[in-house]
């Protein structure tokens, strides 16, 4: 408490991200970055940008990039928006897309961002409890004139929606903003952006904090109809008019022109999953089918927290959420083979 502060800031109660401990020789599996390094043309293309430059203001449009995104997704560059990672995407968006006077629907159980978003706004949350085996139940999503919003796959469930679903939703609600927040799409999902021409109440984001490597560059982006991209563009401006740096432009810009890193990493990560999901039914887990570069595990025998607390102590982290219905649970990150394998070997242990 300040007597400094607006009375408004008492009140927030912000996000509070996976730990980023200092300690090294840990094995990180709680914040779902990639295990493997960005593409080698990425970090050139940064490099080539560290000079003189440095003292000039990045392109206001962050054009390079756009364009690599329009190209990527075969849109225009005025459907393409870009921001500080996705998460300063998603704040626009709950200030400039979502009427603050009307309820916003997203999944009970989902990236916990999305409460602190509406709390920020003054937003009427109404979060729309998953059925028994955490599927989205799409009869659930009917809001005339407000917005909607879950992520596809599902965070911290990794389940994947079909886009036949997502239509469904879409058809039901023209008149409110769908939002498919797809930063783990890359893992085995189909992304809803082929939608966007049909749909001008679609809005799609994804990072490039996961599939791309590239957590600590932070960049985002959304795609969706000229209309909704303009209001972010306002927004953004009138926060800060350079909506990217330099080395973000150039390096995210690089990460879209070089697909075959990008499926090779991705294609990596999914059959590390495939692994450690069939390694984990063998120690007894049951194992949430999942689209994402994580799992979602509980043991039948075994408090998600006491085991939590146990891999902690053999050196290996892993997110455990004191939430309702999911508190039994651990997400576990996929990580190198290596790691992956010292998971399993800390959990035999654990487990025996
Ligand atoms: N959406 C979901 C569902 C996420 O899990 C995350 C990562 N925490 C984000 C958005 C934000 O990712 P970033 O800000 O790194 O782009």
């Amino acid at each position: 408490m300040s007597r400094f502060w607006s009375p408004f800031v008492h009140d927030l109660v912000p996000y509070v991200p996976g730990e980023q401990p200092k300690l090294d020789n840990l094995v990180k599996l709680n914040t779902n970055e990639s295990p493997y390094g960005p593409s080698p043309r990425v970090l050139e293309a940064i490099r080539q940008q560290v000079d003189d430059r440095l003292r000039l203001y990045p392109a206001p449009d962050a054009d390079l990039l756009k364009q690599a995104i329009a190209d990527f997704y075969q849109v225009t560059t005025a459907q393409v928006f870009v921001g500080n990672g996705s998460d300063e995407v998603l704040a626009h968006v709950f200030n400039g897309l979502f009427r603050h006077t009307e309820p916003i629907l997203y999944p009970d159980i989902t990236y916990s961002f999305y409460p602190v978003y509406c709390g920020l706004y003054g937003i009427d949350a109404r979060p729309q409890p998953l059925a028994d085996d955490f599927t989205l139940r799409v009869a659930d999503y009917q809001q005339p004139n407000g917005g909607i919003i879950f992520p596809n796959p599902n965070a911290p469930t990794g389940i994947l929606l079909g886009l036949p679903q997502i239509e469904e939703i879409l058809q039901a609600n023209p008149d409110s903003v769908v939002v498919v927040d797809e930063a783990y799409v890359d893992f085995g999902g189909e992304s809803a952006i082929g939608l966007v021409d049909r749909y001008p109440n679609l809005l799609v984001t994804q990072t490039l904090s996961k599939s791309r490597s590239l957590a600590g560059l932070r960049v985002g982006l959304a795609v969706g109809h000229p209309e909704l991209i303009e209001a972010l563009e306002r927004l953004k401006n009138s926060f800060n008019s350079y909506p990217l740096d330099r080395l973000a432009i150039a390096g995210a810009a690089a990460s879209f022109a070089d697909r075959e890193w990008f499926d090779s990493v991705r294609q990596r990560v999914i059959d590390s999953r495939e692994w450690l999901a069939a390694e984990l039914i063998r120690l007894g887990f049951e194992v949430l089918p999942s689209a994402a570069n994580f799992v979602f595990v509980r043991h039948p025998l075994h408090q998600g927290a006491k085991l939590a607390q146990g891999l902690r102590e053999q050196r290996v982290i892993v997110r455990h959420f004191n939430k309702p219905r999911i508190s039994e649970f651990l997400r576990i990150t996929i990580g190198t083979e290596e790691q992956n394998q010292a998971l399993v070997s800390a959990l035999e242990q654990l487990l025996d």
